[in-house]
């Protein structure tokens, strides 16, 4: 059974604010705006009404909004009041709400539940709505606000009606097979068409994980020997302290991490500990930590101090098998053969100063320049969650499986449809819709056979 109670909050965030706004949804959604503001606006026309409470004294003058069902954002009737942002008149308003029968707080994420159940949105737009209020940089803005406009929504939808066409030939093919009016190749057109499905989905699933790293950003991992400066570089590359400098070896233990906007696009920061043989339990397993992350990270930065006699912990990035490690001299202000950066001789890509600066922002340039190309391709991904990528693959096996037994001869007929039921369905786990009676629908309406 739906619940068909009115529920209520403040949608806006903490307050005080100039302006908050606080949200009904649910069939006495006008009832209280009745009770609270006198009357009920024309629909989706701003009103400037007097709030009261149930003793009639005045608690704010606000705007009032309503949008009737089903043209509402939860498919429900809706009303909006924006009131002053304090939080003496938004406790006036809920309470006030609170004591209107049939009203009670929304639990979170209850107004987007709601428009998911009345079908306002699909399961993927959902999370691209939820994506969009996480959003820290423009780049995952615009894949969060693609992904509610139902980039990969639409897409999935599109693939399952055409997996259900299929279906409907296969399952026509099985049901009638002794009608004179079937047509006896009905196989070879749905294998087609579960073949280029495969292909489709398979393609949208060779994107190299860019939107699911567009959600999370970007890791570089700064790594080297202890002491080399790494947590001085992640302090400049964090401008603030958050990572203990201390000028004695092996203390960073734990991983730290900052979040970065390059040019728009995300990228983590993780500061590890440092990298080195050691035989203290604790600072193993940072160093077996630090390790791992260096070797999940999409780019290593690897800091060595050039001060160092002997430059302990080089040979380890020669060990370390990351994707991209790019090889830092630290402490140039102290070397006084100081390497160039970039040259022939030099194994240093960059040569840089934590300490004063030096170099650092052409080691940043090139970090966001590198940031950039990874995600230039990223903007046309449309998985962008694990989720959906289980979920496509699931559907691929599935095809795969159709297609085989279909190889093995018509006696399978029944197998192929079973398979291509498992396709569809995850389609629609994709977008939360799994529905068997539209493959019915898809039957009679494209064969006539209801005679
Ligand atoms: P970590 O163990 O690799 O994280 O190294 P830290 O960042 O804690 O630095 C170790 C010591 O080296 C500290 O005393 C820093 O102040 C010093 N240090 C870091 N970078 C530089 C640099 O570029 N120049 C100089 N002179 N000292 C540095």
């Amino acid at each position: 059974m739906p619940d068909r109670s009115t529920i209520f909050a403040l949608s806006s965030g903490r307050p005080p604010a100039a302006i908050a706004v606080v949200r009904l949804s649910g069939p006495k959604a006008g009832v209280a705006l009745e009770k609270l503001a006198g009357r009920v606006p024309e629909p989706r026309k701003a009103a400037l009404v007097r709030l009261r409470d149930s003793s009639a004294e005045v608690i704010d003058e606000a705007l009032a909004l309503w949008f009737p069902a089903p043209h509402s954002e939860t498919g429900e009737d809706v009303a909006e009041l924006q009131v002053h942002g304090g939080p003496a008149v938004i406790a006036g308003v809920l309470d006030a709400l609170g004591r209107i029968e049939g009203c009670r707080p929304a639990e979170p994420g209850e107004f987007t539940r709601r428009a998911f159940e009345n079908g306002r949105l699909d399961l993927t737009e959902v999370e691209g709505l939820a994506d969009l209020i996480a959003a820290e940089t423009p780049a995952q803005r615009r894949q969060a606000f693609r992904q509610l406009k139902g980039l990969i929504g639409d897409r999935a939808e599109a693939w399952r009606e055409r997996l259900i066409e299929a279906l409907a030939l296969v399952e026509a093919r099985i049901d009638f097979s002794d009608e004179a009016d079937v047509p006896e190749d009905l196989l070879g057109p749905a294998l087609n068409a579960a073949r280029q499905l495969r292909d489709e989905i398979g393609a949208a699933l060779a994107d190299g994980r860019r939107g699911e790293r567009l959600r999370d950003g970007l890791v570089v991992v700064v790594a080297g020997a202890p002491n080399a400066g790494k947590s001085t570089l992640f302090n400049r590359l964090a401008r603030r302290e958050a990572a203990i400098v201390s000028p004695y070896a092996g203390t960073t233990r734990d991983i730290l991490e900052v979040h970065l906007d390059l040019h728009g696009y995300p990228v983590t920061v993780l500061d590890t500990a440092g990298i080195r043989d050691s035989v203290e339990p604790v600072e193993q397993e940072g160093v077996r930590r630090a390790r791992n992350r260096a070797e999940a990270a999409d780019l290593v930065l690897w800091i060595s101090d050039l001060s160092a006699v002997g430059r302990v912990g080089d040979d380890v990035a020669a060990s370390l098998k990351a994707s991209e490690i790019w090889l830092v001299g630290n402490k140039s202000d102290l070397a006084t053969d100081a390497p160039k950066a970039g040259n022939n001789e030099s194994k240093f890509k960059y040569v840089i100063s934590a300490a004063n600066g030096d170099g650092v922002d052409a080691l940043i340039g090139s970090v966001t320049a590198f940031a950039g190309e990874y995600f230039s391709a990223a903007e046309s991904a449309i998985v962008t969650r694990s989720r959906h990528r289980r979920a496509l693959q699931e559907t691929v096996a599935a095809l795969e499986r159709a297609l085989k037994q279909a190889e093995r001869g018509h006696e399978r007929e029944e197998l192929v449809a079973e398979e291509l039921r498992a396709a569809a369905s995850e389609l629609g786990r994709l977008t939360g819709r799994v529905d068997v009676e539209d493959i019915l629908d898809v039957i009679f309406r494209d064969f006539c056979i209801g005679k």
